[in-house]
């Protein structure tokens, strides 16, 4: 960021007159220019330029150039000033644009998506910023219809469970709930909100915008693993870290997981399927992938074996459709009466009556473990 710190020992100070002091370091930020020489004070916008002027002449100049001293005013005295929620906000308002332009912006509202959150950016009738926070599928709905909150821890509470009241583990998962919103918050109010929401995420994008995103690759962070988790280096044998690979494109998927996954095998090994497109970056394999990785080794410890089926190509078919639509999560949208559907209830329980033997072994074909060896 450039121009002043924020030291603000009047709370509320006027915004003209706390530019004139700061003018005494130079300000030189968004089109706006103020600096104090020994003829006096210099001030300028885009499409205006003042010099020599008096204390009080500089007062006079800043008017019909609101727009500029109030938006220094708000990122140099309002706005939270560590580095990572500063540079948040600004992304909120798409910085690039002039202030004039911005302003008009903020008086209708602003919108940015992060994750399946909907944050509206809109300057109040005193010209505050303020915000409103909501599920992006909630874009329309109308705030009669929502829970309304205004205290951001809230946000915590909210995200642990899905729709459906389940547990979700993984907080960057697609599944957080609609029906509420966030109403009328400050802008530091609005930060700790998307933090409860995405733990961490403002800071790693800030980072990862600096160059400076510390990621922890498989290899890495596996290796450091120990105890109940040191099973999972037994993963690092699979043929070019096919099981890896396997584990990324299961749960770090946009369809999982809407951080952008930037760890790889290792520094030199990229796994072979894609990162996802989020806007937001995952520095390190998570507990939830560790974990799960864990509970599979002792499947991916097995050999495989060949069994003899007799299925008709509808039934086989029918079986990796229902992997698909499991895997896919959408078992729910599959209609009782959509019959031709291969994961449908009644055809998965017709394959099930008819392929299945008493002790639940498809075609009667015992499955061999290595226990029974
Ligand atoms: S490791 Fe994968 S699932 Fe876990 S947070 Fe990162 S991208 Fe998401």
């Amino acid at each position: 960021m450039s121009g002043t710190t924020a030291t603000d020992p009047d709370p509320d100070p006027d915004p003209a007159e706390a530019l004139r002091t700061a003018a005494a370091d130079g300000v030189d930020f968004d089109g706006l220019e103020a600096t104090r020489h020994d003829d006096g004070f210099h001030l300028a916008v885009p499409d205006a330029s003042y010099d020599d002027l008096s204390a009080s002449a500089f007062l006079d100049a800043t008017r019909g150039h609101e727009a500029y001293v109030e938006n220094w005013f708000f990122w140099h005295q309002h706005a939270p000033q560590d580095d990572a929620s500063w540079a948040f906000l600004r992304w909120i308002e798409r910085p690039d644009d002039p202030v004039p332009e911005r302003c008009e912006r903020l008086a209708d509202g602003t919108t940015r998506e992060w994750g399946q959150l909907l944050v509206e950016a809109r300057t109040d009738e005193g010209g505050q910023r303020r915000y409103d926070l909501r599920h992006v599928d909630d874009a329309d709905a109308d705030v009669a219809t929502l829970s309304v909150h205004t205290d951001p821890t809230d946000a915590r509470r909210i995200r642990k469970t899905d729709g459906n009241g389940r547990y979700r583990p993984l907080s960057t998962a697609p599944t957080l709930a609609r029906g509420w919103i966030f109403d009328d918050l400050d802008p530091t109010a609005l930060v700790r909100a998307v933090e409860g929401f995405y733990p961490a995420t403002i800071q790693n994008w800030h980072r990862e915008r600096a160059g400076d995103l510390d990621v922890a690759h498989w290899h890495e962070t596996i290796s450091r693993q120990t105890g109940i988790y040191g099973v999972v280096q037994t993963w690092d044998r699979g043929e070019g870290h096919d099981h890896v690979n396997w584990v990324a494109e299961a749960c770090c998927a946009d369809s999982q997981c809407l951080k952008r996954r930037e760890w790889e095998y290792d520094e030199e090994t990229p796994l072979n399927v894609p990162g996802g497109d989020g806007v937001f970056p995952c520095r390190e394999p998570c507990s939830l992938v560790i974990a799960t990785a864990r509970r599979w080794t002792r499947m991916e410890a097995e050999q495989a074996r060949t069994y003899e089926f007799d299925l008709t190509p509808s039934e086989k078919a029918q079986i990796e459709a229902i992997i698909d639509a499991v895997a896919d999560g959408r078992t729910d949208e599959i209609r009782e009466a959509d019959t031709s559907d291969g994961a449908n209830r009644y055809r998965a329980r017709y394959l099930r009556a008819k392929r299945f033997d008493d002790a639940g072994n498809l075609c009667g074909v015992p499955t061999e473990n290595d226990e029974a060896e």
